[in-house]
């Protein structure tokens, strides 16, 4: 029968549960204080414990006494780990030699080994490494000579764990082949000579010389050794992501406790702007590595390529997480932060040991580039079964992939190639037709109920409708009537302004804009200062609008105007909608960076509207602007941008030859898994929204983490395409033309717009966090 994801997130849960309740026995950090450089640095008492708890036996058949619950179980006891540090060698110990021991084709040794290491009997290692470099082969000079029912083994391996093991598992060639011996500690010519890691844990050097072992311990020969090795060296990255992320985790909480407590200058220290936004950032950090992580377990199956470059991709962004966190963690706590007293230090060097341990930030994320067959392809190459689409489907009922099947194969018959992924905003001029074809086929108010016109589609279809759009690089449309006027008029609007406006919007008669900002009214928007006086049926309206988007196109605006000077500026708003061509209304456009008329000032000079276009009640204006912001802060996190904007990176690089450059592949590998990362951190909350659930206030991460992403490789772009970084022309780069600094000023506008990322910082500092103002 098989196992739901349900039941699999239930028993992880009662690990992770039982595996609290079992540290906070064994593991106080008193116990890696007193233990931490000295030889072995761990109890055999307590590894017996373990086993009794199942721990050493979770990768194990159960046929030899294991539980067999995988990786997933695995990582959900080490992120607990993790939080309350153990000095057992749990990684080293019942996962790494677990790990290759059940790959190997079964003889008595191995099973009989396993059975050991599941009972808690023997503690094992894996002896693969003879230099300081994670990518090179597993067993450079080692060489065992078998001689009748006797072998000889001869080897160096450095940075093998544990300390005082009662046998490793050692690579080495044999007859011109790779192989893995099973070498007793015991044995006849073993010198295991330890030196301490920056955690106060020991690692062994270890000498074999002519070591002497039965010729039955020769486990394993041949091709199949070297990748088996590397999967379970992959394995056991996973796993030591967790780990790594239950130490940012810990140290996260604990900072973030600090923070509101100790005071300085009168007020807690974490009132301080400066420290609330690197906080934010190291939270931003957390969430990363847990969706990552979280994303990467749930996939049940893969291939042994992607496997090794998840595993990489998660020890990556995971060891990120930690030594940012616990180095933050230091800084934050002032001098105390730097003394041994402080329990920081030790998840400090933790993170450091295990960072470094099976190849730290940068090596995995040279590991998941190599490894990653599809790293190079190029973004947008949907596949697809064309299916014709109807004018009218019940889209709710239709399976996911046969919607977004239907959706893009529409959007390629219709929308043109020449618009796609444009690095400026189109106006409507350029859209109209496009907006026409939708309106025609009945799918231009997507989120709308069908009875106004809309598709009436149910959040993961919506979902999936704008990821379609946005994975063919459609441009954003003028659809302030769509996203913002439409909706508030289904919500807060009379039946006589649904009926005037919605099928206007949806036929393409009225094309609106949105008038909330002001000179003095930014990211203070309830500070506007555009008045509405009642005068008999009509409301005077006086005041300016600034960086309204598109309004030169507009037939219409949606506006916050001051209706109450004398109450809180938020209590003062109203909500009011007036036709462009209204006398008294001047419009003047902006020029942009980009040398576009993208935005416009607008002038309101006595300007008379008819009272009836008041939206909901006198001085509700502010809470109607707020509804409608939740559901755009999803789409702002899409990961689309990015992946296109890295998508460019790569053809431009090509061309000038800079995947031979390590630099350039460094971070190049880094902007590729920023942006794995972010789809992840997208996929959990589009998921909130799939449920139907309101997004919580932490999507403002998601924002930040898209918009910058989308900018750091903007700037690549431009760094990469060298003397043209500079030019206003386009690169002719294969068949697509690419200006290097329009996608650097389009990535510009994302970190402003929609509540700048200083304010989603604060919002998360106060919101989430906590923080004192
Ligand atoms: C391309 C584009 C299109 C736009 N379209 C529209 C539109 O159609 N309609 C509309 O009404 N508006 C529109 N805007 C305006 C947008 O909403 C504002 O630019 C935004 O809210 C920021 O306000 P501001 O530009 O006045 O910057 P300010 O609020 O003056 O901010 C300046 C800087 O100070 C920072 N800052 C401000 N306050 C704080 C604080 N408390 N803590 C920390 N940092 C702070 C900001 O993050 C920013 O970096 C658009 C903007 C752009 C760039």
């Amino acid at each position: 029968m098989q196992t739901t994801q349900d039941e699999i997130q239930q028993l992880e849960d009662a690990f992770k549960e039982s595996a609290r309740d079992f540290l906070s026995a064994v593991s106080p950090l008193s116990r890696i204080r007193a233990l931490r450089n000295t030889d072995p640095g761990y109890e055999r008492a307590i590894w017996h414990k373990m086993a009794q708890a199942g721990w050493t036996g979770l990768l194990i058949p159960e046929s030899l006494g294991g539980l067999e619950q995988g990786l997933r179980a695995a990582a959900a006891i080490a992120v607990e780990v993790g939080r309350s540090p153990l000095p057992e060698p749990y990684i080293a110990s019942a996962i790494h030699p677990a790990a290759v021991l059940t790959a190997l084709p079964a003889t008595r040794l191995r099973d009989e080994l396993l059975s050991r290491i599941a009972a808690g009997e023997l503690i094992a290692g894996v002896a693969w490494q003879e230099a300081s470099d994670v990518a090179l082969t597993s067993n450079a000079e080692a060489t065992v000579v078998i001689d009748g029912d006797h072998a000889r083994i001869c080897a160096v391996k450095r940075w093998v764990y544990p300390a005082n093991a009662d046998g490793w598992l050692v690579t080495c060639r044999h007859s011109d082949m790779d192989a893995i011996c099973w070498v007793p500690a015991a044995s006849h010519g073993v010198i295991a000579e330890s030196h301490e890691r920056v955690d106060g844990s020991l690692a062994v050097t270890l000498h074999l010389n002519q070591a002497a072992i039965p010729a039955s311990h020769l486990l394993a020969q041949g091709d199949e050794v070297q990748p088996l090795l590397e999967q379970a060296k992959a394995q056991t990255r996973a796993v030591q992501a967790a780990e790594l992320l239950g130490i940012a985790t810990e140290v996260f909480g604990r900072t973030l406790e600090y923070l509101k407590t100790r005071i300085q200058f009168g007020k807690p220290i974490g009132a301080n702007q400066a420290l609330q936004h690197r906080m934010v950032d190291a939270y931003l950090q957390v969430e990363l590595a847990q969706a990552v992580l979280k994303e990467f377990l749930a996939v049940p199956a893969m291939n042994p390529a992607d496997f090794a470059a998840g595993c990489a991709r998660v020890k990556a962004r995971c060891a990120h997480a930690a030594l940012h966190v616990t180095r933050l963690s230091i800084q934050f706590h002032g001098a105390i932060g730097y003394t041994d007293e402080l329990d920081i230090g030790l998840y400090f060097k933790r993170a450091l040991h295990l960072n470094s341990w099976l190849g730290g930030v940068l090596e995995n994320r040279r590991l998941a580039l190599q490894s990653r067959e599809t790293a190079l392809e190029p973004a947008n190459s949907p596949a697809d079964s064309a299916i014709a689409a109807p004018a009218d489907g019940n889209w709710n009922a239709m399976s996911e992939p046969a919607f977004r099947a239907t959706v893009r194969q529409f959007i390629k018959a219709n929308y043109p190639e020449a618009l796609r992924n444009p690095p400026q905003r189109l106006h409507w001029k350029d859209l109209k037709d496009w907006y026409l074809s939708l309106s025609s086929q009945g799918w231009i108010a997507p989120a709308w109920p069908r009875e106004h016109g809309g598709m009436g589609l149910e959040p993961d279809k919506l979902i999936a409708f704008f990821e379609e759009m946005e994975a063919y690089g459609v441009a954003r449309m003028p659809d302030q009537g769509i996203i913002n006027i439409g909706p508030v008029l289904i919500k807060y609007g009379t039946e006589k302004q649904r009926r005037q406006y919605l099928p206007k919007i949806i036929a393409g008669e009225h094309i609106w804009c949105q008038g909330y900002s002001e000179p003095n009214a930014g990211s203070d928007l309830a500070s506007l200062r555009t008045e509405a006086v009642l005068d008999g049926d009509e409301f005077v309206v006086n005041g300016q609008k600034i960086w309204t988007t598109l309004a030169q196109d507009a037939t219409h605006i949606f506006m916050l105007v001051r209706t109450d000077k004398e109450v809180k500026k938020q209590a003062g708003i109203s909500f009011l909608l007036a036709d462009m061509k209204t006398p008294g209304i001047t419009v003047r456009p902006i020029r942009n960076l980009g040398g576009e008329e993208e935005f416009c000032e607008v002038f309101f000079d006595n300007v008379r509207v008819p009272k009836e276009n008041l939206v909901g009640a006198l001085n509700q204006g502010w809470t109607i602007a707020k509804a409608l912001l939740d559901f755009e802060r999803i789409f702002v996190g899409s990961p689309n941008q990015s992946r296109y904007a890295l998508n460019q990176l790569r053809l431009i690089a090509q061309q000038k030859g800079l995947f031979n450059d390590q630099a350039f592949l460094d971070r190049y590998a880094a902007s590729m898994l920023d942006v794995d990362d972010l789809q992840a951190l997208y996929a959990g909350y589009a998921d909130i929204v799939k449920r139907g659930e309101a997004l919580p206030p932490s999507v403002s991460l998601l924002k930040i983490w898209a918009t910058e992403t989308y900018s750091r490789i903007a700037m690549e772009v431009v760094e990469a395409a060298q003397e043209q970084g500079g030019d206003a022309a386009p690169i002719l780069v294969g068949d697509s033309q690419i200006t290097p600094c329009a996608r650097l000023y389009n990535s510009a506008i994302t970190t402003i717009y929609g509540g700048s990322n200083e304010i989603q910082r604060n919002i998360l500092a106060k919101l989430v966090l906590g923080l004192p103002v």
